[in-house]
């Protein structure tokens, strides 16, 4: 029952009957006659009997039939009717009687007038009382959401935060700092304001932002950029600057921007016309990073899963330049990230954390923590006392089936040939000299990806020539060609190479001049759209011949890279078949590992 609503109808019923009752009861004052008219009345001699009540006059007429008026106040009602000319013989036929004032009748009178107030009063206080009891939105929809949580009482420390060394190790400057700024202030060290956290749900960004300050011993202020976006024009802004106006106070702290791509997305473009907000609170964010003296000692942390669409002024040095990237832990920092969930629970000697951390592959830490819990709850089930191998097995099954599951769970055969993919790319680019040489292959995924094949100088040349063009298309279709050697069927997994690769070659072909037969003219009008911040699509004019020839050049380039990526896989099967077993077996492989194999 929600007691505030049974208050709104009580008072609305209130306001209601009291209005109607006014209307009902205070309508009898029409009929009041005047007193000439009751004067003529006493002088006919009709008049038996007057009872006067302060000023109201009950008149009883002879044939019983009564009727009100009001006399003049302070004279005597007999001295009025003889002014108006009411003969004194008639007059002493009339019995005026005075009645004792009711005492009921000034009360009543007195809540007449009151009542109304008090409830109108009433009314008011309670649609306060309701707006400010939901979340601060009409009184106070300009203060900052932000939570304070007390530095000097650290829950979350960098031992809690398993794996992720490197991102430790980055931000442990960050500690030192707000831990002593002094120390760095006295050298005139420039100190980072801004800390961006980059990577996928799940992955520990919320948790390591608050290691950091845990560790620092200093105050952490929190809010989302999807809470900066909210309801009124002018919000964000207004509680951007309360946040940093309460963190300046609280120095040195940490702000803790979450999902900041909610409000730091490209500014000047997007579809639909409510941009204003979100860029008024995006600027807002930069004026008061930019207003940072050196000593302010505030330390914004945002993080984001979607670093590529930020807005550029966000990443401009002195904003957030610092990058820390949390990706998708490996086996041995799901291993890790285990240990620290499972610590001080009951495990039985049954349970191998390892083999766990090796069947997990594509697990992010919200997705260990939930299953170390799930097995729980099925030990629990099972009233025993402590967590079995088969607990942890029957909860995984539970998960990957799982209808809500978002993140990527792959099993033994998808592992396989995202394996042999990998291996597949790393081998066409080791095979062919000008191509960009190997630096990590992981069959973690990333974004959409299954795994991920990264070479050193990307997109680091300035001038390409055509047959590095062909070269890289090369290494791109190498994924796929491997699938079709190793496995009878081919998958979805190529279809993002597919493009790259269709992309690469039609590059050539309309804009580099880099077919023979369709020459040195460029063709279509590349158009970007910055919100989607991407190319979405390209102005046709040119005419259908063109078109198809276009068309044709883009294939043959993307099929002869295909052929040639097979034949190069065929002949170095062995050394496929070593590749994708060492990613089956380690699941990442460097540069070093992967060179290995061919020395
Ligand atoms: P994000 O902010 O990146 O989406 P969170 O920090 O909210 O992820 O992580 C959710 C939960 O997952 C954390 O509360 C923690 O229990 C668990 N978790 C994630 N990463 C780790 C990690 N590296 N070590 C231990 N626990 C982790
Ligand atoms: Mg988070
Ligand atoms: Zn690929």
């Amino acid at each position: 029952m929600n007691w505030t609503r049974v208050f709104y109808i009580i008072l609305v019923i209130g306001l209601v009957s009291f209005f109607f009752s006014q209307l009902l009861f205070g309508g009898s004052a029409a009929d009041v006659k005047p007193l000439t008219e009751v004067a003529s009345l006493a002088a006919e001699g009709k008049v038996a009997e007057i009872v006067v009540q302060e000023n109201d006059l009950d008149i009883t007429l002879k044939g019983g039939a009564s009727i009100v008026s009001r006399k003049e106040p302070e004279i005597g009602i007999a001295e009025t009717l003889k002014n108006l000319g009411v003969p004194e013989a008639q007059l002493s036929n009339i019995n005026i009687k005075v009645a004792s004032p009711s005492q009921w009748g000034g009360w009543i009178s007195i809540l007449g007038t009151l009542l109304p107030l008090v409830l109108i009063g009433l009314f008011f206080f309670f649609i306060l009382r309701q707006a400010q009891g939901a979340g601060n939105q009409a009184m106070s929809f300009g203060k900052s959401k932000a939570r304070m949580f007390t530095g000097d009482k650290p829950t979350v420390t960098f031992d809690d935060v398993a794996g992720a060394d490197e991102a430790k190790e980055e931000l442990n400057e960050v500690v030192e700092f707000l831990r002593e700024p002094e120390k760095f202030i006295s050298l005139g060290a420039r100190i980072p304001k801004g800390v961006l956290m980059v990577g996928p749900p799940g992955c520990g960004k919320t948790l390591m932002a608050k290691a950091v300050s845990g560790e620092a011993g200093v105050p952490f202020f929190s809010i989302s950029g999807s809470e900066f976006v909210e309801m009124f024009v002018g919000v964000g802004a207004s509680r951007v600057r309360d946040l940093f106006e309460q963190a300046k106070r609280n120095s040195p702290c940490i702000i803790f921007v979450d999902e900041i791509d909610a409000v730091g997305r490209q500014r000047g473009a997007g579809l639909g016309g409510s941009n204003d907000e979100r860029e008024q609170t995006l600027n807002q964010i930069l004026v008061e990073m930019d207003g940072f003296d050196t000593d302010t000692n505030v330390i914004v942390i945002a993080a984001t899963n979607r670093p590529d669409i930020l807005d550029p002024a966000l990443l401009r040095p002195g904003r957030f330049d610092r990058r820390v990237v949390l990706d998708r832990p490996d086996w041995q920092g799901r291993e890790k990230i285990l240990g620290v969930h499972t610590k001080g629970k009951p495990l039985s000697s049954s349970v191998d954390l390892n083999a766990i951390a090796k069947m997990t592959v594509g697990f992010v830490g919200a997705d260990l923590e939930n299953l170390v819990n799930e097995a729980a709850i099925l030990a629990a089930r099972r009233n025993s006392k402590q967590i079995d191998m088969l607990d942890f097995q029957s909860a995984m099954e539970k998960i990957i089936m799982g209808p809500e599951r978002k993140s990527r769970v792959i099993n033994a055969q998808e592992k396989e040939i995202i394996a042999y993919h990998e291996a597949g790319h790393a081998l066409v680019a080791k095979m062919l000299p000008d191509a960009d040489p190997v630096h990590k292959v992981s069959i973690v995924a990333r974004g959409q990806a299954g795994g991920v094949t990264m070479y050193l100088p990307e997109d680091d040349k300035s001038l390409m020539s055509r047959d590095y063009f062909k070269t890289k298309i090369t290494v791109v279709m190498g994924g796929r060609a491997a699938e079709e050697i190793m496995f009878p069927t081919v998958t979805t997994g190529a279809s993002d190479d597919l493009q790259r690769a269709t992309k690469l070659a039609r590059a050539m072909v309309t804009r580099y001049g880099m077919s023979e037969k369709i020459g040195l003219l460029t063709y279509g009008k590349k158009e970007e759209l910055v919100f989607l911040g991407k190319e979405i699509g390209e102005h046709r004019s040119y005419s259908e011949e063109i078109a198809r020839t276009i068309d044709l050049e883009v294939r043959k380039l993307v099929l002869d890279a295909y052929e040639n990526a097979k034949q190069i896989l065929s002949e170095h099967r062995d050394k496929l078949v070593e590749v994708a077993d060492l990613l089956m077996n380690q699941e990442t492989i460097d540069a070093p590992t992967f060179n290995a194999v061919f020395s």
